[in-house]
């Protein structure tokens, strides 16, 4: 396995080098939105601190990713009205992998809705508007 590039985007998102809609943040987690939604309201989750994925990332990340996953997750059940929600993880390009800094997307469902196909760049609007639907519902 390759060892952690520094320049990797999301690091650059967390260095502020990036921009990106914040959803909320703890001293060990960043969350914002993905900028190629399958779902309305779909989200990343990362730690502060590096790691490529869950293969290198520490208990203590993946503790903390999970908790604010949790909080994120029962958010967006409120503030999209979901009927469920997905949670995906990949590791390394064998596994799906495209950006080498762990991360967790999560993705409000509806009955009967599939997901939208991967790589389709969002309406920013749209975005920037359900990050604050889910900060909101975070109170
Ligand atoms: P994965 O590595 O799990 O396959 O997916 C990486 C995810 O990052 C994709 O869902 C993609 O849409 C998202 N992504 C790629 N580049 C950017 C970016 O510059 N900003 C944000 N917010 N998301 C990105």
């Amino acid at each position: 396995m390759s060892t952690y590039d520094n320049d990797n985007i999301f690091a650059k998102i967390l260095r502020g080098e990036i921009p990106s809609f914040k959803v909320y943040e703890n001293d060990d987690t960043y969350c914002f939105m993905d900028i190629m939604p399958r779902s309305d309201g779909h989200c990343l989750v990362i730690p502060k601190t590096p790691c490529r994925n869950m293969l290198d990332a520490t208990p203590a990340q993946l503790a903390a990713c999970m908790a604010t996953v949790n909080k994120v997750a029962n958010a967006c059940m409120t503030a999209f009205g979901a009927d469920g929600i997905t949670l995906q993880q990949f590791n390394e390009a064998a596994g799906g992998q495209e950006v080498f800094h762990l991360h967790f997307h999560i993705l409000p469902r509806h009955d009967g809705q599939r997901m939208r196909p991967a790589g389709t760049m969002g309406d920013m609007d749209a975005i920037k508007g359900h990050a604050e639907a889910i900060a909101k519902a975070m109170g």
